[in-house]
């Protein structure tokens, strides 16, 4: 798919350096985490001259993301473009491709074969859940019967579809759910059947989307061959503006390299932007790499990091880091306190534009959801350019939350500067639908009853990650990728809006 041209006001903003090699960024000074218990589970040397437990002394240097593979690999040594066998600490599946995986599964280990661990692999109905669709049911009822047989640990059932608050082990969308349930974990390996698995980098795991023929193989013999990936480094420096979100800057980054511009590379954010982000948007931004074709991303754990695991894992582990004079193919340096607002237009992630520049563009419709813009603070950044303006959206808003803590989030955390408000009182008094049950909803489109899908050729701004013909529905619908703020904003003035008109 072809990039579209960048606009050359972006360029100043950018440098990129090829075959950059620059000293690491402070992200090195986080340096040990601990778990809920208080006990040490990981301890970094602060130098590149360390030697990790299982990988033996580290001869020459390498990127986070090889030292990764080297250690599932067991070997001491990695250069990108080598195969390995890697073992897998986690493989997750849901119920479009699980029926799949286990079909494979099945095929090539033998209808009675037991998987190779079933406290290692994750199951999640979360895409086509809450519809009449026989097939999307069938699907949800083989992985139920498929977990049940063999004992899966994780597996988040959702049986009653009339109330998902009935169904206490129901999650919703699987990249939010890994996170939340604490199957991210720095310095491991997680493959998924899905090609927003990269989700999970923002931990500084090494994850990514696989088929269902090679989770097959993974869900009976707990490895897998990979080629190790060069690392492009996207250094973000900067005070952030108000008025931007990490989408804003991964929208930033993929139309500057477009949607072929990392294809299979590992793409490592740091910089002092990165560091100050929470993990949710570390999340969005390591969500979208694949929309780059990148094969991974990663955020070098820290402090924020091992925060946010307190409570949702006892396993240890150990996390990874660039060393300092570790080998990029290119590294991209962003200057974020210069950005603006943007958009990718229809249809394709890397049709960025600013958003001011799309004032005139007449939408109908706006929808909040998804992995990667449907998380709490996406909903509590909504609610915020909602509440700055006080005033009723001039198109259907749709409210579609990724999982049952974040729906549960939206109905009982205050809005800071709301005076306890919620969310939800929020967006009802903005006159948007009442947030919906929690699941992959119309962002890609779906069943046809499927909540908010797109049924009719409309423009739609939405917070989702991908805006292909067909990709929410209608084949001719036209799709406005943005950040929460773009999207509410858009949602008060029926166009697509600079966000700063009300934040600023
Ligand atoms: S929310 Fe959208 S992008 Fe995320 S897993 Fe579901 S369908 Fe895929």
């Amino acid at each position: 798919m072809a990039a579209t041209a960048i606009p050359s006001t972006y360029n100043p903003l950018i440098k990129k350096i090829e075959s950059g090699l620059s000293p690491f960024s402070s992200t090195q000074k986080f340096n040990r985490s601990s778990n809920s218990n208080g006990r040490i589970v990981a301890v970094m040397a602060p130098q590149s001259e360390r030697s990790p437990s299982t990988t033996g002394s580290v001869k020459t240097a390498m990127t986070m993301t090889e030292k990764i593979l080297a250690r599932a690999s067991e070997r001491s040594h990695l250069v990108p473009g080598e195969n390995v066998w890697v073992n897998v600490d986690v493989l997750m599946t849901h119920d479009v491709c699980g029926p799949g995986t286990i079909g494979i599964f099945k095929k090539e280990f033998g209808e009675n074969a037991k998987v190779w661990d079933r406290e290692k692999i994750v199951i999640i109905p979360d895409h086509y859940i809450f519809t009449s669709d026989e097939r999307a049911n069938r699907n949800v009822d083989i992985i139920r019967d498929f977990s049940l047989d063999q004992n899966i640990k994780y597996f988040y059932d959702i049986k009653d579809l009339s109330n998902f608050k009935a169904n206490p082990d129901y999650k919703g969308v699987c990249h939010i759910a890994l996170a939340q349930e604490g199957h991210c974990r720095p310095g491991e390996v997680l493959l998924g059947t899905d090609s927003h698995t990269c989700n999970a980098g923002a931990f500084g795991q090494f994850a990514t989307g696989i088929g269902n023929t090679d989770a097959g193989f993974v869900m009976g013999a707990g490895k897998l061959l990979l080629k190790v990936p060069p690392t492009l480094r996207f250094v973000l420096d900067g005070e952030m503006p108000n008025y931007l979100l990490a989408k804003d800057l991964i929208l930033q980054i993929i139309g500057e390299i477009s949607v072929a511009g990392a294809t299979y590379k590992s793409m490592e954010f740091v910089g002092s932007t990165v560091e100050s982000l929470t993990m949710e948007e570390r999340m969005t931004l390591c969500n979208m790499v694949v929309e780059a074709g990148g094969k991974n991303g990663v955020v070098p754990a820290d402090a924020t990091t091992y925060k946010y695991l307190e409570g949702k894992t006892t396993k240890d582990f150990e996390p990874m880091y660039s060393d300092q004079n570790a080998s990029f193919l290119s590294e991209y340096r962003f200057d974020v306190s210069k950005l603006e607002p943007v958009v990718a237009k229809p249809h394709s992630p890397d049709n960025r534009a600013l958003a001011r520049e799309c004032k005139d563009v007449k939408i109908d419709r706006v929808y909040i959801g998804s992995c990667t813009g449907g998380k709490t603070e996406d909903f509590m950044a909504a609610a915020k350019v909602f509440l700055a303006l006080g005033k009723k959206v001039k198109v259907p808003t749709f409210l579609v939350p990724a999982t049952q803590k974040v729906w549960l989030d939206v109905y009982t955390l205050p809005v800071p500067g709301s005076g306890g408000k919620t969310c939800s009182q929020i967006f009802e008094e903005a006159g948007c639908d009442t947030p919906a049950s929690p699941n992959c909803g119309a962002c890609l489109g779906g069943p046809r009853d499927t909540y908010a899908r797109m049924n009719e050729p409309q423009v739609c701004v939405s917070t989702t990650n991908r805006n292909f013909p067909g990709r929410m529905g209608h084949k001719e619908g036209q799709i406005y990728l943005a950040s929460p703020y773009t999207a509410a904003a858009s949602a008060l003035t029926g166009f697509v809006t600079d966000p700063r008109e009300f934040l600023q």
